[in-house]
């Protein structure tokens, strides 16, 4: 059976207030459910969420309280530098003090809107794993690319620049996620076959890289998600094609009913 990565990113919504239910109601229903509990407990099922900076000290209470294996809590961003003078920029140290174990880098909105270049993303991904904050990596096309034929330039080219100068080891940590920009937060998801094609590529270029011939499989089961506009009734048919393992999830993971919603049809899929 794979493990499916089910990871929630909430961008600039729910601040303190809303954490803290989200994350009570989510922490609650988890417990209750023995299906959950079952895959959680088993490490078949992995679920982060991405709040904004200002809810992470609420949410990672609450899950610390809770105590539940699987349930993970990440940042959107962070710096590349420990500390300095960084006005309005905060680092992997101080998002891990809050509790955090995942970060998200090089999504599509921090690339195209914030200018995010490849460097500065190879730059955040080497120091996120110097500290042992596991790296969330987006990757994805955007749709002029798509429609000349560039996706899997453009996906190399994102793959390797970020993971230049890294060590095979650090490599096998990243989560990678594939997210076409024109499918995220634009309710047009990518179809089951165009996903698994993209997902199938990014998995042999990073294999390239990290396998030992002859040695061992582990670039098998680097985690590579799905990312655009997922919920409860297409994750499904998004992960039962073999090179995608998991979903990350805007819009539909604001609510725990759609998150749940969600995880259940994730899991009782087929
Ligand atoms: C995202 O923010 O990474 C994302 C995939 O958003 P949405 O699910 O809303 O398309």
């Amino acid at each position: 059976m794979k493990k499916i990565f089910l990871y929630g990113n909430w961008k600039m919504h729910n601040g303190i207030k809303e954490t803290e239910t989200f994350f009570k109601d989510l922490c609650e229903h988890v417990c209750e459910d023995v299906v959950i509990c079952d895959f959680l407990s088993r490490n078949f099922l992995e679920i982060c969420i991405f709040p904004p900076f200002t809810s992470l000290f609420m949410g990672a209470r609450i899950l610390g309280y809770m105590g539940k294996t699987g349930l993970f809590i990440g940042a959107q961003n962070g710096h590349y530098e420990e500390k300095g003078a960084f006005t309005g920029e905060i680092s992997f140290p101080m998002v891990q003090e809050l509790g955090c174990t995942r970060v998200l880098l090089g999504h599509s909105e921090r690339r195209h809107i914030f200018n995010e270049s490849n460097e500065l993303i190879n730059k955040k991904l080497k120091a996120s794993l110097q500290r042992r904050l596991r790296p969330v990596l987006c990757i994805g096309e955007t749709f002029s690319e798509r429609e000349s034929d560039l996706t899997f330039q453009v996906l190399e080219n994102q793959i390797n620049a970020a993971i230049k100068g890294l060590d095979k080891e650090n490599i096998r940590n990243i989560i990678w996620a594939y997210e076409p920009v024109w499918a995220i937060g634009t309710g047009r998801t990518a179809s089951p076959e165009n996903a698994q094609e993209a997902c199938c590529f990014a998995r042999s270029v990073i294999s390239k890289v990290v396998r030992d011939e002859g040695k061992d499989k582990t670039w098998n089961s680097i985690p590579i998600l799905y990312g655009g506009s997922v919920k409860a009734s297409n994750v499904a048919g998004l992960l039962e094609q073999p090179d995608i393992d998991g979903a990350l999830i805007g819009g539909a993971s604001l609510s725990v009913e759609s998150m749940l919603e969600i995880v259940h049809a994730a899991l009782h899929r087929g």
